[in-house]
């Protein structure tokens, strides 16, 4: 079963999040969306 999102789309890399978390520890916004954690043009 999937939520239906009335927002944008997620952003793809960072899978709505915002950040990448860090396999080292720690996380890192993507700087894709900007850490909107929204699918941006
Ligand atoms: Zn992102």
């Amino acid at each position: 079963m999937k939520m239906h999102t009335h927002d944008s789309k997620e952003c793809p890399y960072c899978s709505g999040k915002g950040y990448f978390q860090l396999l080292l520890g720690g996380s890192e916004t993507c700087t894709c969306c900007s850490g909107s954690g929204k699918s941006k043009k």
